[in-house]
């Protein structure tokens, strides 16, 4: 079959960049050392497969060539570009893997942030690809979302990663893309909670605006953990470790609610224009919720906290709800 074949390919691929990473000079040195200098160390390197692409662009395509795998599926799977040279060179590897752990694409990390390249490069979608279901660290994490009935949601591979490495090993994030109801619905399957820890800057906060409404229509919950200005999970939790994590998670979660506030107040103040603003950008979010009852309890966990009638809250929400349909 052919999805087998491919994926023989990648098995192939990821053994290939393992290989490089553990066992030739380049790796070891440039490498493993650029990943040890960030802090990982060698046990969570190997849980996640990480590899290395050399800088020759011919390395991985040639070897494969040899071993008879045909050319057209290195260039399905992204490893070959169509002038036959290798797609990734000189990057940390991150294996993607299926929810059975095979390696269904690669994300390809640059070593120096000086160079205009960008930082990440990730597999083309595939037969056996297909980004928008799929969440890295999944395989790994689903036993510990089920024990733990909750998934934390983050935004890049080493906030994964160094999370899983403190310890805190119910965590996923999208990969490279804009979260999808699809990878909602696959931890759907494990629990009903999900905890956004997303960067804490521009374009995280705009992120977790987005995920909010998508995970509400998904009929789950939703809390914000909002990390310290310029932060992301990675740096957070190597500088708190387990237990100053776990301390600054139980002080400051927020519900979506409380999170909307917040942002809304910090940059936009309190006169009445903004904050009828503010309570439709809610209402909006309320809207989506399907069930009625847990509708009504963030109804009136509104008015108390903005200051308003609920009637007043119910009737403009209706509105909202005649739009929908
Ligand atoms: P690192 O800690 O290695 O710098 P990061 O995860 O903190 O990585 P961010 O810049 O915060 O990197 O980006 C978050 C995620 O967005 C990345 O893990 C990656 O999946 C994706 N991403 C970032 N930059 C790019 C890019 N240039 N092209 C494609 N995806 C990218
Ligand atoms: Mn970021
Ligand atoms: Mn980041
Ligand atoms: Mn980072």
């Amino acid at each position: 079959q052919r999805k087998d074949a491919l994926q023989i390919v990648n098995d192939f691929a990821q053994e290939h960049y393992k290989h490089n990473l553990w066992n030739t000079d380049a790796g070891k040195s440039i490498a493993l050392g650029y990943l040890k200098e960030r802090g990982f160390i060698e046990k969570t390197i190997k849980a996640f497969d990480l590899g290395y692409a050399h800088r020759d662009r011919k390395e991985l395509t040639n070897q494969a060539l040899q071993k008879s795998y045909k050319k057209e599926y290195l260039q399905e799977l992204g490893l070959t570009t169509r002038n036959d040279q290798d797609f990734f060179s000189n990057r940390i590897i991150f294996p993607i893997h299926s929810l059975s752990g095979k390696p269904i694409a690669f994300a390809g990390r640059i070593l120096h942030t000086q160079s205009k390249a960008p930082k990440y490069l990730n597999s083309p979608e595939s037969e056996i690809y297909h980004k928008r279901k799929v969440l890295f660290g999944l395989d790994l994490a689903r036993k510990s979302i089920r024990d733990e009935n909750k998934c934390y949601l983050v935004e890049g591979y080493t906030d994964v990663m160094m999370m899983h490495q403190n310890g805190v090993e119910n965590v996923v994030a999208t990969s490279g893309t804009a979260l999808t109801s699809d990878q909602i619905r696959l931890i759907k399957r494990y629990t009903d909670t999900i905890h956004l820890i997303f960067d804490s800057d521009a374009a995280g906060t705009k992120a977790t605006l987005k995920a909010i409404d998508l995970i509400l229509a998904e009929a789950m919950n939703v809390k914000i953990l909002p990390l310290p200005e310029g932060q992301d999970p990675d740096g957070f939790i190597m500088a708190k470790g387990h237990s100053g994590f776990q301390k600054y998670a139980e002080d400051q979660l927020l519900d979506f609610l409380s999170f909307k506030i917040q942002f809304h107040d910090k940059d936009q103040g309190e006169d009445p224009v903004s904050q009828s603003e503010l309570i439709r950008n809610i209402l909006s979010s309320i809207a989506l919720i399907d069930d009625g009852i847990t509708r009504h309890l963030y109804i009136r966990e509104t008015a108390q906290v903005m200051g308003l009638p609920e009637q007043t809250l119910v009737d403009e929400l209706t509105i909202h709800l005649e739009k929908r349909s």
